[in-house]
């Protein structure tokens, strides 16, 4: 590990001057310090921001959920709220990692966190992510559980988080706090494709803090839910993943949100799967003809062709599950 200096701070002027001198951010450390002890991250200072009063889950006014960021997972997962109102956002975080990991990673850190291809935190190997221009040793690698949609030449690996996905079905949208105030971004837009630049990975601005991530009132009765496919049955990252949402009124599907993780560089909203489910009944073969166009544009990689399979069963089985109709 490289040498560094770490401080904590009280409040959040505190947290945006440090933050502003180029110190790095870090509440639970789950995902920074792994990277620190195998030298991916390097970061001169750290800023503990643990003990900022961003700790709370609160019903919006218009009825929609707010989640503070330094709420931890296995908090938001329990919380009654979170239960009640977006089940899909509960079983999607304990899904995620171990009870260890939940009990101290927290929501700001899981949507920072960094990808899981083992090139990445192999400083031997190519990784444009981590070394600009050096290229991508994945691509005619070990690229089994790479990403087939929303790739690069320059980079292919997906993003690992389970709630982003769940987020990203829902709309959600991040809180920033920096030096020139606060922003709202949607969650389609924090999360970044790689294109030619993949060590760029959230819009996020230097010096700038996540306050919360908020999830918008959604029509009610909202069924939802989360499934997840993979190798081992915990503590293990998905193949594929479906986070899905559906308002059913008068036995018309009302509305329909829908993303997959797993197959994406970033979590895959799906908007062809929504719009054919809007304005039908609920059936098995709707859920079929769904999920057929989950993966629509997808590009495989030479050991990851399932996917697309997968990925399209995935889809069809958890609309079975949330659509009431298995
Ligand atoms: Fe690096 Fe991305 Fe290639 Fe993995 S897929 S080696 S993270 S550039």
């Amino acid at each position: 590990m490289h040498p560094f200096t770490y401080t904590r701070v009280a409040d959040i002027r505190g947290a945006l001057n440090a933050g502003r001198a180029g110190g790095r951010y870090i509440a639970g450390g789950t995902t920074l310090v792994d990277l620190m002890r195998e030298t991916v991250e390097r970061p001169g200072t750290l800023v503990d921001i643990s003990g900022l009063p961003l700790d709370e889950v609160t019903v919006t006014e218009r009825g929609g959920l707010r989640i503070g960021a330094l709420v931890t997972m296995a908090e938001a997962a329990a919380h009654s709220k979170v239960r009640t109102l977006y089940p899909v956002v509960s079983q999607a975080l304990e899904l995620s990692a171990s009870a260890q990991l939940r009990n101290m990673a927290t929501i700001g850190g899981n949507i920072m966190q960094r990808t899981r291809c083992t090139y990445f935190r192999d400083v031997t190997a190519d990784c444009n992510k981590r070394e600009p221009g050096s290229g991508c040793a994945a691509r005619e690698g070990v690229n089994r559980t790479h990403a087939i949609l929303g790739t690069s030449d320059a980079c292919v690996a997906t993003h690992p988080s389970d709630v982003a996905v769940a987020f990203a079905a829902l709309e959600a949208r991040v809180h920033l706090l920096g030096p020139d105030g606060n922003r709202q971004v949607p969650f389609a837009d924090f999360l970044l494709r790689p294109g030619t630049t993949p060590q760029r990975e959230q819009a996020i601005r230097r010096g700038e803090l996540i306050t919360a991530v908020e999830i918008p009132a959604l029509p009610r009765p909202l069924r939802s839910g989360y499934l997840k496919v993979r190798d081992r049955q915990s503590y293990e990252f998905a193949l594929t993943s479906a986070a899905i949402a559906l308002h059913v009124r008068g036995g018309v599907i009302r509305e329909a949100k829908v993303a997959a993780g797993g197959v994406g560089t970033v979590p895959w909203k799906l908007p062809a799967v929504e719009r054919h489910l809007v304005g039908e009944r609920p059936s098995e073969s709707l859920w079929a003809a769904a999920a057929e166009k989950a993966a629509s544009g997808a590009h495989p990689l030479q050991q990851n062709g399932f996917k697309v399979e997968l990925l399209k069963r995935t889809v069809e089985r958890q609309l079975r599950i949330v659509g009431g109709t298995k």
